[in-house]
């Protein structure tokens, strides 16, 4: 008997909210971000997923991008960070995958290649977001660098949004980037998922969407439903336990839940160990065998209880839906006071996964 928890991987949803989002752009290029191992998807599974119809993928480890090469994958790759050092930097160019690059550093990397297969280079601008990327005012500079080298291609000028989901949108920061990127003549990437859906003018050559792969709305007064996604992934577990309170008795640690009247709860299988975010209180909500229900107390770290009471046919084998299929993902962040990307990216590898 293994412990009754599962992580279902819905290969065909992220299909379908690939080609969901690469349609919002009339006809441009669209590199799957599938750093992170996919947002917690699995990035080999979803590359294969996708290999007929992405027109790339963006990852961020050299590691992962080498594993899919390896794997057979054949799209065009980028590393949204670039090389972190030489090695790297020679591991791009002898297996042909492509990367930022954000820093003299990385060109000084590059000045010491000594390949005759130079390293597609996608130069990164600092527009407003202060992560990372040359300042408008160096990028003459540091394009000029990289076109005197051999070991360099320079295909791409991108940069990266702070506030494309919101309604300060991407105006100060386009400002900065679309004058340079223009004179550059170089092919232009800036668009996140929230860009891709909201601000099609950035579109350029290449938009870049990933939490919208996963189904999952970048904008805080949406879901994905209303963009027309998908649920990736669906984070399920059974009922091991039951118990029946009587009014006045609390429940969990703390003894944060006191039973207003008589109650029947279930004792579930997945706790903050499994990735469930402990933040998130009383009331949160499950799906109980399809059903709605709350969850209650404290999440634990094996163990989560949630209320049975007005689910008389619930029991011990209940399946319990703690997110995806039929609960957004969205309403447990927003529960924990965190975004979608967070739970993805933080179950945990305990959980089995079952990709289909
Ligand atoms: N482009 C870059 C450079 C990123 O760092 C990310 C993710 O953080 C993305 C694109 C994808 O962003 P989103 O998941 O919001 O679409």
């Amino acid at each position: 008997m293994t412990r009754p928890i599962r992580l279902d991987i819905d290969l065909s949803a992220i299909r379908h909210n690939y080609l969901v989002s690469r349609a919002q752009t009339a006809g441009r290029r669209a590199y799957a971000v599938i750093k992170a191992d996919a947002y917690g998807h699995g990035s080999l599974e979803v590359a294969r997923a996708l290999a007929d119809v992405a027109d790339g993928f963006a990852l961020l480890n050299i590691e992962d991008a080498i594993r899919l090469r390896r794997a057979g994958i054949r799209q065009p790759m980028t590393l949204l960070e670039g090389a972190f050092d030489l090695e790297e930097t020679v591991l791009m160019a002898e297996h042909g995958i492509a990367g930022a690059v954000h820093s003299p550093h990385q060109i000084d990397w590059l000045a010491q290649l000594d390949s005759d297969r130079p390293v597609e280079t996608w130069l990164k601008v600092n527009s407003g977001m202060n992560r990372l990327g040359f300042q408008p005012e160096e990028f003459d500079g540091a394009l000029a660098r990289l076109k005197a080298l051999p070991s360099a291609r320079v295909s791409t000028v991108m940069t990266h949004f702070a506030t494309a989901d919101d309604e300060r949108g991407v105006a100060g920061q386009w400002a900065r980037f679309q004058p340079l990127a223009e004179r550059s003549g170089l092919a232009v990437s800036a668009a996140n998922s929230a860009a891709t859906f909201r601000h099609p003018h950035t579109h350029g050559d290449a938009v870049r969407p990933g939490i919208t792969l996963y189904g999952c709305s970048p904008f805080a007064e949406l879901e994905g439903e209303a963009l027309g996604l998908r649920p990736g992934m669906t984070l399920s577990a059974d009922v091991i336990a039951t118990q029946t309170l009587a009014a006045g008795e609390t429940v969990g640690y703390g003894a944060t839940f006191t039973a207003p009247q008589a109650m029947r709860i279930g004792v579930v299988a997945c706790g903050y160990a499994d990735g469930y975010p402990r933040v998130v209180p009383s009331g949160t909500p499950v799906l109980v065998d399809g059903q709605a229900s709350g969850t209650v107390g404290r999440v634990s770290m094996d163990m989560l209880v949630v209320d049975l009471t007005a689910l008389p046919s619930a029991g011990v084998g209940s399946r319990v839906t703690l997110w995806g299929e039929g609960l957004p993902i969205e309403r447990i962040a927003a529960a924990a006071g965190t975004i979608g990307y967070e739970l993805m990216c933080a179950v945990a590898p305990r959980v089995p996964r079952h990709h289909h």
